[in-house]
């Protein structure tokens, strides 16, 4: 029911050329990304990160309150795996342009030079200002430092996701965030029987959401909830709420014939969270997010 389909590294090369030759404005973002997904699957295979540790009578609480079951900071990171996938990010951002190959380049030297990079990943997690103090000693931006660290750290998150998904039940399902960890939605998707799940922006779970309902205040009034698409593009659309003005980007699996990667679906979309955001609605991420 929660867990998620389990990629290697062809499927996810198909599924980008796919996409490449049907969004070609996508082609700079997918030269990047390509190589980051394939290079995410190939390391997931060898990630194993320590094991997220639950007393269970707060296991209990959790679940019988429908809180989520832990917090960011709680996911544990295989580093030395996500040390090697950052080498191999730092290679695939050296050929991505001249911004990224420069946060590439100061993070190579610091892996290079000993530096441990370990408190950088958990920077990820907990967010104590390690990853903004580096930022600012070797002069990168900062939010290209966070990505390269977070798709580095990704596969670590989701093992430890899908670890804990085995603990949830159906009373985790109509949230507005994330079950296993709290963190905010970042994609839709309409399954083969137009039931709507959400994906989460951190650990990628996803789950099961009212589909006629504003999942972040619960409006079920017709009249406020509209949504916008492109007949170019018939299998996306955007969920609006006239009540919360939040919006939903929405991947409808029916309407596609490739394989449905959602992390692929979010980074080839994001001209349809710049329209959202000019007609005024806010993604549950916030302001900006993920429309940069
Ligand atoms: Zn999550
Ligand atoms: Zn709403």
């Amino acid at each position: 029911m929660t867990t998620n389909h389990v990629w290697d590294a062809a499927g996810v090369q198909q599924a980008v050329s796919q996409i490449a030759s049907i969004r070609p404005a996508y082609a700079d973002i997918l030269g990047f990304y390509g190589p980051v997904f394939a290079a995410q699957v190939n390391a997931a295979v060898d990630t194993c990160p320590e094991a997220i540790r639950m007393d269970d009578s707060l296991l209990e609480m959790k679940l019988n309150e429908g809180f989520s079951l832990i917090d960011p900071s709680a996911f544990t990171v295989d580093n030395p795996s996500a040390g090697k996938l950052l080498e191999a990010l730092c290679r695939i951002a050296a050929a991505a342009g001249e911004k990224l190959a420069g946060v590439g380049e100061a993070l190579n030297r610091s892996i290079i030079g000993g530096a441990l990079v370990d408190h950088l990943f958990a920077d990820v997690l907990d967010d104590k200002g390690r990853i903004r103090d580096f930022a600012e000693s070797t002069d990168v931006a900062p939010d290209l430092l966070s990505l390269l660290l977070y798709l580095a750290v990704k596969p670590s998150i989701e093992a430890g996701a899908r670890q804990l998904a085995t603990h949830l039940s159906g009373i985790q399902e109509k949230r507005d965030s994330c079950p296993i960890c709290g963190s905010a939605p970042i994609l839709g998707e309409l399954d083969p029987e137009g039931k709507l799940w959400l994906h989460c922006r951190l650990c990628w779970h996803r789950w099961l959401v009212d589909r006629i309902a504003c999942p972040f205040c619960k409006n079920r009034d017709a009249a406020s909830l509209e949504y916008f698409y492109s007949d170019d593009e018939p299998e996306y659309r955007v969920n609006l709420c006239g009540k919360c003005k939040r919006y939903l980007k929405v991947v409808d699996t029916r309407r596609i014939d490739r394989s449905f990667y959602p992390p692929l679906e979010q980074v080839v979309s994001i001209h349809l969270d710049m329209m959202a955001v000019e007609k005024g609605y806010v993604h549950a991420m916030g302001p900006g997010s993920p429309a940069k």
